[in-house]
C-alpha cells in the first residue's frame, strides 16, 4: 500500500482564522519553525516516513530554516501558492500563471532544489490550473480530492461538488476539466475522501469516524492499490488560545454554520492530542505494511 502523507504549510492562525502577520517569537510561523515542525521531522523520521510539504511562498520567505529542514530530512517540498488567498478557481490563466513562477521561484530560492509539486490554496482550481502548471514547470497536483463531500462547511462549496465525480487513483487531467482523465502531462494525486475527507481536520473533530475511514481506504487499497493520501497542516500540533474569531474580509458573507461554528470545531483536539493522533494515523498505516513516498515518487 503507498501512503503519501502531506502537509500545508502557511501562516493562518487558529486564533483569529485569518493570516498571522506578526513577526516575533510568537508568530505561527516562528511556532511552526522552532516548535512544531522539529517534532513532526522526529516523528516521521521514527516511522521512516517521508511526505510532501506543501508551502505558501510567504511562509518560505519569512522561513528558509524550515524548509531547508524539509529537504535535507530527504522530504519533498512543494508549493501551496502565494500566500494562501490566491484562489486559484477565481483567477484567468495568465493570473495562475503569475502566481505560480513567483511563488515557485520564492519556495525554490530556500529549497535549493526544482519543484515539481502543486496543491491549491483551500483546494481551489479551475479549468486554466491544468495549463498554468504545465508552462510553469509543474508535474503533479495535489488538489482534487475525490468524493469527497463538504456541504456548506468549506470555501467554494459549490465548485467542490465536482469532486464527487473525480477519479479516486492518481491520473492525468483534463484540459477541459481537472476533474476528468485526460492528456495533460500533469499527475493528479487525489486527497484520500470517503464522502468524509482523511485529513487531520476531520481526524481532531471526529477521531473515530476517520479511523474507520482510515480502515476503509487501507482495504480499498489492497484491492485497487489506490493510495492513501492524507493532508495535514504543522500547526494543528500547536496549542492555541481559544479567542474571539477576527471580522475577516469575508465574515458579513458566511452565516453562523460556516463561520462561529466551523471556528469552534477547529479547535477541537489542538496541540499534543493532535500530534498523538496523527502518530495513531502513521502507527495504522505501519500496521498495513505502508509504503511511504513523496508526491513525485507517484507511479500510475
Ligand atoms: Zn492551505
Amino acid at each position: 500500500m503507498d501512503v503519501f502523507l502531506s502537509f500545508d504549510v502557511e501562516r493562518h492562525s487558529f486564533e483569529t482564522n485569518t493570516h498571522d502577520n506578526s513577526t516575533g517569537a510568537d508568530s505561527v510561523i516562528k511556532r511552526i519553525e522552532n516548535d512544531a515542525m522539529p517534532r513532526l521531522l522526529q516523528l516521521l523520521a521514527e516511522y521512516n516516513a517521508k511526505a510532501t510539504f506543501f508551502s505558501t511562498a510567504i511562509f518560505a520567505k519569512n522561513s528558509p530554516k524550515t524548509i531547508r529542514s524539509i529537504v535535507l530530512a530527504g522530504h519533498e517540498a512543494a508549493c501551496h501558492g502565494y500566500d494562501h488567498d490566491d484562489y486559484y478557481d477565481a483567477l484567468s490563466l495568465e493570473k495562475q500563471i503569475y502566481f505560480l513562477q513567483k511563488s515557485k521561484s520564492i519556495i525554490e530560492e530556500a529549497a535549493n532544489v526544482p519543484l515539481v509539486s502543486f496543491r491549491a490554496p483551500a483546494l481551489r482550481i479551475n479549468k486554466d490550473t491544468v495549463r498554468a502548471l504545465e508552462s510553469t514547470g509543474f508535474q503533479y497536483d495535489s488538489s482534487v480530492s475525490s468524493q469527497r463531500f463538504d456541504g456548506p462547511f468549506t470555501s467554494g462549496a459549490i465548485k467542490k461538488l465536482k469532486w464527487l465525480t473525480a477519479h479516486r487513483k492518481p491520473y492525468h487531467p483534463d484540459y477541459s476539466s481537472p476533474y476528468k482523465k485526460g492528456n495533460s502531462t500533469i499527475t493528479e494525486v487525489p486527497v484520500s475522501a470517503l464522502g468524509w475527507p482523511f485529513i487531520s481536520t476531520h481526524l481532531r473533530i471526529a477521531p473515530t469516524i476517520t479511523f474507520a475511514v482510515q480502515k476503509l481506504l487501507m482495504l480499498e487499497a489492497d484491492y485497487t492499490h489506490k493510495p492513501l493520501v492524507f493532508l495535514m497542516h504543522p500547526q494543528e500540533v500547536l496549542f492555541f488560545q481559544k479567542g474571539k474569531m477576527a471580522h475577516s474580509h469575508n465574515s458579513r458573507k458566511t452565516n453562523f454554520f460556516s463561520g462561529e461554528l466551523r471556528h469552534a470545531l477547529k479547535f477541537r483536539n489542538l496541540g499534543d492530542s493532535c500530534f498523538e493522533l496523527f502518530r495513531k494515523v502513521l502507527h495504522n498505516c505501519q500496521q498495513h505494511q505502508a509504503n511511504f513516498k513523496t508526491i513525485k515518487e507517484v507511479s500510475l
